[in-house]
């Protein structure tokens, strides 16, 4: 079958090529660490992301390139797309890796996003905090994830240092207003270079320390807005021209309305419960969009509640497993909680249990969500945190 080069060899490649292995197609990964989760169950080219040789090397190797994460150099990017085929376009990256030109892409399929402003100086952020009151955000423009490059500025008193901090990174920042959200949704789309789009089920995501800790699907939301964050979401991919997954982060207020955060064009953490949750997983959808193929059915067979497991989750959770507490590939339910949950690990394979460092997940499918929530409450390995 044809090989697909993925730009990125962490756990988002490594699961899109054990479900695009299914489909027959073989994987080579770039990543810069040896046996990264992906080099551990597809070939791997060790060098850095920006080396110009190595993505030569992965684009001679690949009939189709494709990337795990958006902040691939810009000219290694352009010249992936002059020496292979990359059908996402560099066009995607270009628009998603800067929050300033997302926002317009967004405003331009017709969708909110919270009101912001472009932030160059110390006295454009004074003026900003002006327009849009406080609380507000501070984000740099490029390069940040789970929460790292953001400031919430909740007093005047705090402009000079969260513009000093920021700045440092040396890039264009900007400043959102704080939206008060009654809730988290997201919704991942998938679309082909044809056009057709399919769109998975709503997740409620909830947030610690800025780094996601469970995805809720169905979300506890009506079906109204769950259509709506739907339509947006299809929207938005249409309108950008994406191809392959574009994850759309969005904030539900308590009047209803949907403000967009964020996107990714590629699988997300949010997407991760579709994996056996769904007909078809976000990880198979992106490649067959990619490769043209006909979309899968993106339905949800079953309630679920996906758990994020973090380095200081990694005792407990290896204890628990070895102990036959759960099983890992998951088969019958767990008898331990007394409540009808299925739960399925996933880990990712990387060594180095750093705290806050992304390890594996569970997906706990269940009769209803609030099977899924009192499981992780009962486990206590995530104790201190709330949902
Ligand atoms: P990710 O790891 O999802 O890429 P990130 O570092 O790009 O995260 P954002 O998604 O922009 O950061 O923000 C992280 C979290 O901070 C959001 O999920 C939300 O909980 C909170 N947040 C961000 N912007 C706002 C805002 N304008 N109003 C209220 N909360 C916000
Ligand atoms: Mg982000
Ligand atoms: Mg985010």
């Amino acid at each position: 079958g044809a090989t697909i080069g993925v730009l990125g060899g962490g756990q988002l490649g490594r699961m899109m090529a054990l479900a695009g292995s299914n489909l027959g197609y073989r994987f080579i990964a770039l990543d810069p660490t040896p046996a990264a989760p992906c080099g551990q169950v597809a070939e791997q080219i060790v060098a850095s992301y920006s080396d110009k040789k190595a993505a030569k090397l992965l684009a001679e190797r690949s009939d189709v390139i494709t990337y795990e994460f958006e902040n691939v150099d810009a000219e290694v990017a352009a010249l992936l797309e002059e020496q292979s085929y990359v059908p996402q376009g560099a066009h995607l990256l270009y628009t998603t890796q800067n929050r300033l030109r997302e926002k317009k892409a967004v405003e331009a399929a017709g969708v909110r996003v919270a009101p912001y402003a472009e932030v160059r100086s110390e006295a454009e952020l004074r003026m900003a905090v002006k327009k849009l009151g406080l609380p507000s955000v501070l984000k740099t423009a490029t390069g940040g994830y789970d929460g790292k490059g953001q400031w919430v500025i909740r007093s005047e008193e705090e402009i000079v240092t969260a513009y000093a901090e920021l700045s440092k990174a040396g890039t264009e920042l900007v400043l959102e207003q704080f939206i008060s959200f009654e809730k988290e949704l997201s919704v991942i789309a998938a679309r082909s270079p044809w056009g057709e789009i399919k769109t998975f089920p709503v997740a409620e995501n909830i947030h610690v320390d800025n780094i996601l800790h469970v995805s809720i699907v169905p979300a506890r939301v009506a079906e109204s807005i769950q259509r709506e964050a739907e339509r947006l979401a299809a929207r938005i991919a249409e309108s950008m021209g994406a191809v392959g997954l574009l994850a759309v982060e969005m904030f539900l207020t308590k009047d209803g309305e949907l403000y967009v955060n964020e996107l990714a064009p590629r699988p997300h953490n949010s997407g991760h419960y579709t994996m056996e949750a769904c007909n078809t997983s976000q990880f198979e959808q992106h490649v067959r969009a990619i490769c043209n193929l006909p979309l899968g059915d993106p339905s949800l067979r079953t309630p679920v509640v996906m758990v994020n497991i973090l380095g200081e989750h990694m005792d407990s959770i290896v204890q628990a497993m070895t102990t036959d507490q759960w099983h890992s590939e998951g088969s019958g339910s767990s008898s331990t909680t007394g409540f009808a949950v299925i739960p399925k690990v996933h880990l990712y394979g990387k060594s180095g249990a750093a705290p806050k460092r992304k390890m594996g997940h569970i997906n706990l499918l269940c009769e209803e969500v609030s099977n899924g929530l009192d499981w992780i409450e009962k486990t206590k390995i995530w104790r201190n945190q709330h949902s």
